[in-house]
């Protein structure tokens, strides 16, 4: 069996939905299982609808969502021809009333919480899901759509839920295993899920991904491919290196290392289920599937020293802890307690005799912390700091990698370095604004470009995403 996901650039419209049908239809013969993000956008706008109807802008709310219908409605009528009116009436005009209605509430309330909010971004992942299975069906595939909420059973941890995976492998045996088994393409939303009680929960933004290795792993797949915008996991992210290089294989952990450290491409969870069972996971472009991708997969253990890409954090906050008294063990875990009780992630935190400074996600959880030390400690909050991170086995470790990248970074502030945490990565804190710069310069350090031979050197071979450029190129 195989599990294919498909992000929100990859069903953006009609136009990409079909590509998705096509995709589909060449992998029949492994039993896919489709996991759908929301159309490009949906996830965002559901969440300013949220925000507005709250802060009691609900006709504002109303419209947006009114623009969201509409834009479904026509990649409908573009994918179902005939079926298309039917389809927009019975299927997606109850969903978005129930939005709607959902809305309206929020705005009575003016509050939004977490569990509030996880109903609504859900909508996002209901409506792409119902489209994509009967688009499938539209194209002969036998399609079947799966609701995500009777599959991907959660905690009630809203806006950032964990996988119940006993509960979930019961009722991927029930509903999708065996539709399989039967012939049959189970589509579901990704993203979203439910408590054992039916109420709405998330994976946290970005989280299909993290659906397909949930899905992967329960039905023990042959496979995992996640499919997006870009050709693979790349040297960089394309957006701030045009000429990031495609990653053609890269073991698990420097993968979850990247994803962890900001590549965007993959949620940083998905990796722990497929690798828990040794399923290989594909990062793949829906725009070119005869591309090669990234294969992600179990490698040997190896001393080599390699950076395998640089990778970006951005919206960190820098927090520095001073205690004067020194920190002792009591106080560094009353501080942990604190975040936790936060819900904060520490992305990275270094230690000496009194000082702790911590890189937090949420500038909320570094004030509250602040608050929660005023009479122990002193608390310095660095705000708009990003993360620029160089990931691969052995980085941290071999003193020509980390001679290379200082000689290599522009001459701007350095808020911290971070060195030897874990042998994968080294990492810079720098100013937000500063974070792209870094990137390149430290990409074009250690990622030249390839230079222009001389006729009598042999010429380095092209990876297959190199070739297929080269041929659109020429033609
Ligand atoms: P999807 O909607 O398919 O889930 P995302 O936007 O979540 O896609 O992730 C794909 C994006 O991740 C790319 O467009 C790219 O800008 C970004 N990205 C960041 N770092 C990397 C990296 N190292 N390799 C590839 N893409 C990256
Ligand atoms: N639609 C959700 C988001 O935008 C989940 C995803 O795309 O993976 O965060
Ligand atoms: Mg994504």
């Amino acid at each position: 069996m195989l599990v294919m996901k498909f992000g929100g650039t990859s069903v953006a419209c009609a136009e990409s939905i079909a590509r998705v049908a096509r995709i589909v239809r060449e992998r029949l013969h492994s039993q896919p299982v489709v996991a759908v993000s929301a159309l490009a956008g949906v996830t965002d706008a559901l969440q300013a609808m949220g925000a507005v109807s709250r802060d009691g802008a609900l006709e504002e709310a109303l419209s947006k969502l009114e623009a969201c219908e509409e834009r479904h409605q026509e990649a409908a009528k573009a994918l179902l021809s005939g079926k298309s009116e039917a389809f927009s009436k019975n299927e997606l005009r109850p969903l978005f009333d129930e939005a709607r209605a959902l809305l309206k509430a929020v705005f009575a309330v003016q509050e939004l919480t977490p569990r509030t909010l996880d109903r609504l971004l859900g909508f996002g992942e209901r409506w792409s899901s119902l489209l994509v299975a009967q688009a499938l069906c539209a194209e002969r595939l036998r399609a079947v759509h799966v609701d995500a909420g009777d599959v991907v059973i959660t905690d009630a941890n809203y806006s950032r839920a964990a996988p119940l995976m006993d509960r979930i492998k019961e009722r991927v045996a029930a509903s999708i295993r065996t539709r399989v088994q039967s012939g049959c393409i189970p589509v579901l939303g990704g993203f979203s899920g439910a408590t054992e009680d039916g109420i709405p929960t998330t994976l946290g933004r970005g989280g299909s991904d993290y659906t397909a290795s949930i899905l992967g792993a329960s039905l023990d797949a042959d496979s995992i491919e996640i499919w997006t915008d870009v050709d693979g996991m790349m040297t960089a992210d394309p957006r701030i290196c045009p000429d990031a290089q495609n990653i053609e294989s890269i073991s698990f952990d420097e993968a979850a290392e990247l994803a962890h450290f900001g590549a965007k491409v993959l949620h940083p969870n998905t990796l722990q289920p497929a690798m828990d069972r040794g399923i290989p996971v594909y990062v793949l472009n829906s725009r070119h599937p005869e591309n090669c991708g990234t294969r992600v997969e179990v490698t040997e253990a190896s001393e080599e020293g390699r950076v395998r890409s640089v990778a970006c954090k951005r919206g960190i906050t820098l927090t520095e802890v001073f205690a004067r008294q020194g920190l002792e063990a009591k106080l560094t875990s009353a501080i942990f307690d604190a975040l936790e009780r936060q819900k904060c992630l520490v992305d990275l935190a270094a230690m000496s005799r009194s000082n702790l400074s911590l890189l937090l996600n949420s500038r909320g959880s570094a004030d509250a912390l602040s608050e929660f030390l005023q009479d122990k400690a002193s608390v310095n909050v660095v705000d708009g700091s990003a993360l620029v991170s160089l990931v691969g086995r052995n980085v941290a470790r071999n003193p020509a990698i980390c001679a290379r990248a200082l000689n290599a970074l522009p001459d701007l502030p350095l808020r911290m370095i971070f060195h030897g945490a874990s042998d994968m990565n080294l990492s810079f804190v720098v100013a937000d604004e500063d974070a792209d710069k870094v990137v390149r310069c430290l990409h074009d350090e250690l990622f030249p470009r390839q230079q222009v031979l001389h006729p009598t050197e042999a010429p380095i071979p092209l990876n297959k995403s190199q070739e297929s450029a080269l041929v659109q190129a020429e033609a």
